[in-house]
């Protein structure tokens, strides 16, 4: 199982990528969560752990965590 956090997150986003006004809010709250729609910015990663609504960030239908786990080929 995934661990839940921002950088595990697809609907995660660091904030500093965001349009503004948005980014200007990065120092104070570097992750935002974009599963709403409209970015939603992060008080906390803490609610992440328990978030419901978690989907595994993947990079061409392959989750991170499998392409971790898949031996390295020269
Ligand atoms: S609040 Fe939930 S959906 Fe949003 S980034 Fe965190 S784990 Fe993902």
């Amino acid at each position: 199982m995934d661990k839940r956090t921002p950088q595990n997150c697809r609907w995660a986003e660091p904030t500093l990528y965001l349009p503004f006004p948005y980014w200007l809010e990065a120092w104070n709250t570097p992750w935002s969560c974009r599963r709403d729609g409209l970015p939603r910015l992060l008080e906390t990663t803490m609610q992440c752990r328990a978030c419901p609504r978690f989907e595994p960030r993947c990079r061409d239908g392959v989750s991170w965590a499998a392409e971790a786990a898949a031996p390295l080929v020269p």
